[in-house]
């Protein structure tokens, strides 16, 4: 079987099916050697490695995965993929393909069962509809995983590795920056995908943290606080934070812990980094 990074056998394959990339399964398919290869690189994936890919759609980033690494694992949630991936992926007897949601599915015990639940990278073209439930469950599941190497659309990716001051700085900077360090390893144009994405895109690596960069007396709290101080970007923390009964706090109390941290106490969310943010919370937090 002849690798499927281009648009020729892409094209070819999809015909033998009959079939075409389905809008609501966030289909795209890579049709560029040199996305492809650049994606496997940046994950650092070896012999030694078992890799959990995320939507193989016809298979395509797989091949070079399988090429690359000692074992893949791939969780595709379109039933009538299955009988291609069989063909495209009949060559490689290091392939596993699951058809799984894979919000639903139970990472750890995949991660047992196939690497006897050592680190595994996770490597994928991301459905771009469910990115940000992705990313977390990958993170907030607390199994072994290594990294992350993903296709998302370039302005999740921005959003991803900005810092406090920047437009795209957010809830899901600090998210993200709560258990990985993240760069942005190359942009990718809609031409690279067949069909070709309406949005720009780009490969992030995420390499996850052996010690948290914050500690912090509840995680859930420090969230809740991030997750209100961005919903309301305009809004100062006191006004936004005092208004989420959840937090329990007045806005004075908010103003008070933020000049006791050398805050200005009409600050917004945006100019707080994350240790400010694990301080606010502890401090707010009695
Ligand atoms: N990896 C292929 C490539 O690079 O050409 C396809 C990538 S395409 C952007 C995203 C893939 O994720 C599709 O195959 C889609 O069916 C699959 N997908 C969408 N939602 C999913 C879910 N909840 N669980 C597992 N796979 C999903």
């Amino acid at each position: 079987m002849a690798y499927l990074g281009n648009s020729a056998r892409t094209k070819e394959v999809l015909a033998k099916y009959n079939m075409s990339a389905k809008k609501k399964f966030g289909q795209n398919f890579l049709i560029d050697n040199g996305v492809l290869e650049g994606i496997v690189e940046a994950s650092g994936v070896t012999k030694d490695t078992c890799v959990l890919e995320i939507g193989p759609g016809i298979g395509t980033l797989t091949q070079y995965l399988a090429e690359a690494a000692k074992r893949v694992i791939a969780v595709e949630i379109d039933k009538t993929l299955m009988p291609v991936l069989a063909d495209t992926l009949s060559e490689y007897d290091n392939v596993t393909v699951i058809n799984e949601d894979v919000l639903k599915v139970d990472i750890e015990s995949i991660i047992k069962e196939y690497n006897d639940n050592k680190p595994i990278k996770v490597v994928a073209n991301l459905p771009y509809y469910i990115t940000t439930p992705i990313i977390m469950k990958l993170f907030e599941s607390g199994a072994p995983i290594e990294s992350v190497t993903v296709m998302v659309q370039k302005e999740v990716a921005d959003r991803m590795v900005m810092g406090p001051g920047n437009k795209d700085y957010g809830a899901l900077s600090l998210a993200v920056g709560f258990y990985a360090s993240a760069e942005n390893v190359m942009d990718v144009p809609p031409s690279s995908f067949i069909p070709q994405p309406g949005v720009g895109s780009a490969v992030v690596h995420l390499k996850k943290y052996e010690n948290k960069p914050v500690q912090v007396k509840d995680e859930k709290y420090l969230f809740e606080i991030i997750r209100t101080a961005f919903n309301q970007r305009r809004k100062t923390l006191s006004n936004s934070l005092s208004n989420n009964p959840n937090l329990k706090v007045s806005r004075e109390q908010v103003q008070e812990a933020l000049v006791k941290m050398g805050i200005d106490e009409k600050a917004r969310g945006e100019v707080l980094a994350l240790s400010q943010f694990a301080e606010l919370s502890d401090i707010l937090q009695r």
